[in-house]
């Protein structure tokens, strides 16, 4: 018998000790069942024959060994080492997380791995009429006369039972194919001419392949970022080298996912959260041998076992979405260059509206820079015009003059997008007697109505009901919705403009399977139409029949207490503004406000989001604030506000005793109250990362043995992009 130390998804930051049998081929990396408690778990072997600290007739028994090569390559294990220090969550829940469902508990790889059939000798030695009775079989015995055939091709003329048939009879046998990376394109690639600006950047990433480099591709939007993308991939592709790309929502742009099938004679492959598990598998699998060119995917892709991987592409690098919140919440934007530094190869970072983040790092000279300040077919930036609402009679939610520029637009057979980030029908119900609101009895929020599915839903928790018949405070039946989300606008602008067809992109109208797709082709007809929707509206897309895009209501965004925020709605509005405009006529933006003079709408509107982001990054240098200082955030949450209040304050005073830390806190969360649970919050700054990781190690091991941590739900998170 020998020890293996095993990594265990479970809370405890600490690795457990098994025998194994010595003639079993242990690797690091490799999948073990182990005994747990009364449990059995799936972990994975993290050091063979540790030389300390255990007692081995104490020791349990590996129950079984899962894998004979590692199921986490080396190259991830470091990766997700690091990550799991980085993030200061537990090493093996944060390397169970990276596998696919299949494998984390516990199936057979090679159950999935791909089969061929090939006579036995017994098959090959077989008389010609031994298998007259069956035709089927027969045919099947045939067919493998000359050659073995893959599982695929052989299930396009013969059936799995026929199959089974001539396997029971030890006729013919099952055999792995061997993997095979897959076959450079045959045919050169065609793209566009580029812009002399695209060029440098194509050429820029060409020239960094083969080592670590870090690019950040600034190009407004329309300036052909994705052009850019597929030439610097074709390279690539011919030296048998994979492809990764992280996008945002791969769902909401199947476009992005068809340029890059019809541009390249190579196996594209997409990742993401609606494949099931078998279909993430068979990706999983296909990134490791090679079989996949280019995978394109969210954020946990970025944890595929590539065979070869040169390049590493960020689209959008700016989306909220990399970043995972909850669990082990990891930024895949930064994990993504920790990955493509342990790989030597350059990674490829884009966005119109960059965070400032990377811009800072750019401007910095950290990463190269590579400006598109145009548009790539000559077309102007969409012009913004501010709308003051103040003194207006407006009608639904609309002034006159945005109405009549609305109508303008159709008159011309082009489409109007109206943008307006709150889905459902009203954000509340009110009492016309008393002034009552519905809100969530679990959150401090309202609850939102939904006039089609007639509930109020809660959007914090998810809890939901009927709509009441009477006020929950007077008793009135005078229930009247409170403000406009896109269910209701979509209905105004349906009396408006009666022959104009409406097409409404939010998560409701999107739910059901298919919908999505059926709504972007819709848009992509030709002809006056108006589009409503939500921040799904701002993801990429490229709708060159809108000609107008209507910002209905940003004023609720405008005051926040988050210091990230000004920097996400200028994200926001510039990518729903990039949307107009794509086309041969030009573009307009109109932004409805109540605060026309507000600083952060004068500068988007004057001078748009690269000037904008360079003043606030003078700004966050001026108030110390990420990246100029690096913040960490620890959040509790319990039944009782003061448990919060006091588990905090513990920490606050443990974190004093550390030099170079500043604090602030405990302050309430900007949703105090979610789900019946009292949420607080304490920020941790620090000048220099080192410091910040070596201060939190030392405040998660005192913190351990708090009777009161036993009390809360607490979580770190280390650079947190929501406060
Ligand atoms: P982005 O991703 O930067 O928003 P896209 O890649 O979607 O921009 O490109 C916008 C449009 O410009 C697309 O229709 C694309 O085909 C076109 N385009 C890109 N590069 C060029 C080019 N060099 N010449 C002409 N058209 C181009
Ligand atoms: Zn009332
Ligand atoms: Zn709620």
């Amino acid at each position: 018998m020998t020890v293996v130390r095993v990594a265990l998804p479970v809370p405890l930051r600490q690795h457990f000790d098994y025998l194994i049998a010595s003639d079993q081929p242990c690797q690091i990396g490799c999948r073990v069942l182990v005994p747990f408690g009364n449990r059995q778990l799936v972990g994975i072997i993290w050091q063979l024959a540790p030389d300390d600290g255990f007692d081995a007739s104490k020791l349990k028994t590996v129950l079984q060994l899962l894998d004979t090569t590692p199921v986490l390559p080396p190259l991830l294990c470091q990766l997700l080492s690091f990550a799991a220090e980085y993030y200061h969550y537990p090493l093996g829940e944060v390397l169970i997380s990276a596998l696919p469902a299949l494998l984390r508990e516990g199936r057979n790889l090679t159950d999935y791995q791909p089969k061929a059939y090939r006579l036995t000798t017994a098959g090959l030695q077989l008389n010609s009429t031994a298998l007259k009775r069956s035709a089927k079989q027969s045919a099947l015995w045939q067919a493998l006369q000359s050659h073995q055939l893959t599982e695929s091709v052989l299930l396009q003329q013969h059936s799995r039972a026929t199959l089974k048939q001539l396997l029971d009879k030890q006729l013919a046998e099952e055999l792995i194919v061997p993997p095979v990376p897959f076959t450079p394109p045959l045919k050169p690639a065609t793209g566009l001419k580029l812009t002399s600006n695209q060029a440098l950047a194509v050429t820029a990433v060409d020239q960094a392949c083969g080592r670590f480099e870090r690019l950040l591709l600034e190009g407004v939007t329309g300036s052909g970022k994705t052009e850019v993308y597929l030439q610097s991939i074709a390279g690539l592709l011919n030296q048998q080298q994979q492809v990764l790309v992280i996008v945002p929502e791969i769902g909401l742009t199947p476009q992005t996912l068809a340029r890059f099938q019809a541009r390249f004679d190579v196996p594209v492959l997409c990742w993401h959260s609606a494949l099931s598990d078998s279909e993430r598998l068979h990706c999983w699998l296909q990134a490791s041998t090679g079989a996949a060119a280019i995978i394109i995917g969210t954020r946990s892709a970025l944890f595929l076992p590539f065979y070869r991987l040169g390049l590493i592409i960020i689209d959008e690098e700016h989306d909220q979405s990399l970043k995972q919140q909850d669990g082990f919440r990891y930024h895949a934007r930064d994990l993504a260059i920790k990955r493509a530094a342990l790989q030597h190869c350059p990674i490829l970072l884009g966005s119109a509206t960059p965070s400032l983040e990377s811009l800072h790092n750019a401007l910095n000279k950290r990463f190269i820079h590579l400006p598109l300040p145009d548009r790539a077919a000559g077309q102007a930036l969409p012009v913004f015009e501010l709308v003051d609402l103040k003194q207006q009679v407006l009608q639904f939610g609309l002034a006159s003059q945005t109405l009549a520029q609305i109508k303008k637009q159709l008159g011309l057979g082009l489409q109007v997008m109206l943008f307006l980030n709150r889905r459902g029908f009203a954000p509340a119900l009110s009492c016309q007697e008393c002034g009552w609101l519905t809100e969530c009895h679990r959150c401090s929020a309202f609850t939102t109505y939904h006039k089609q599915s007639r509930q109020l839903v809660c959007h914090h928790c998810g809890a939901s009901k009927a709509v009441p018949r009477q006020c929950g405070n007077c008793g009135s039946t005078q229930l009247k919705p409170l403000g406009q989300g896109t269910e209701q606008l979509e209905e105004n602008l349906q009396q408006l403009f009666a022959d104009v067809p409406i097409t409404r992109l939010d998560r409701d109208s999107t739910r059901r399977k298919g919908a999505l797709h059926q709504a972007l082709d819709d848009i992509h007809q030709s002809g006056a139409r108006l589009i409503v929707g939500t921040q799904m509206l701002a993801k990429g897309h490229h709708f060159p029949n809108v000609s107008l895009v209507v910002i209905v209501d940003v004023d609720g965004a405008l005051y926040s207490s988050d210091f990230r925020a000004p920097e996400q709605l200028a994200q926001l509005l510039t990518q729903v503004a990039g949307r107009a405009g794509r086309g041969s006529s030009g573009g307009k933006v109109l932004l409805q406000t109540h605060y026309p003079e507000h600083v952060l709408l004068q500068d988007i509107i004057n001078n748009g989001y690269a000037s904008f982001a360079r003043s606030a990054l003078k700004e966050r240098e001026q108030t110390r604030l990420p990246p100029f200082q690096h913040l960490a955030l620890f959040r509790a949450e319990a039944h009782q506000s003061e448990l919060c209040q006091q588990w905090l304050q513990q920490l606050a005073d443990c974190s004093r005793q550390i030099s170079g830390l500043q604090l602030l806190g405990p302050i309430p969360a900007p949703l105090e109250r979610r789900a019946g649970k009292y949420r607080w919050q304490l920020q941790l700054y620090s000048p220099a990362r080192p410091q910040l990781h070596t201060a939190l190690d030392n405040l998660l091991q005192q913190l351990h043995s708090w009777p009161l941590s036993r009390k809360v739900k607490w979580q770190l998170d280390v650079d947190p992009t929501d406060l």
